[in-house]
């Protein structure tokens, strides 16, 4: 399951991913404090660049869950991150032959 972290900002997280350790997360199930279990590395891409980020695994013993928490700067099963999503959709929408000049034709 996900757990959202909301306000983090990409440059922030980039350089100091422990920062999301400070806060204590309540389970969404029973509300009890969930506990760190693991972490692991995540590629992502951005304007020009791709770089590997650590997210953090939390576990509710009682209820037997795993939550990854997800900054809000990134979607679930998406490289590029939400910011550059959502510009290049504004692009497409508001010029769409801007488009064009990326097509190898
Ligand atoms: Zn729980």
């Amino acid at each position: 399951m996900i757990l959202s972290v909301r306000g983090l900002a990409f440059k922030g997280y980039l350089a100091n991913p422990e920062s999301v350790r400070q806060a204590k997360y309540p389970c969404p199930q029973c509300g009890r404090r969930l506990s760190w279990h693991d972490r692991f590395l995540r590629g992502v891409r951005f304007g020009g660049g791709q770089a590997s980020i650590t997210q953090f695994r939390l576990r509710c013993r009682p209820c037997g869950l795993t939550f990854t928490l997800q900054p809000d700067f990134l979607r679930p099963r998406q490289r590029y991150l939400a910011g550059v999503q959502e510009h290049a959709v504004e692009r497409y929408l508001t010029s769409p032959d801007s488009f064009l000049w990326e097509s190898t034709s």
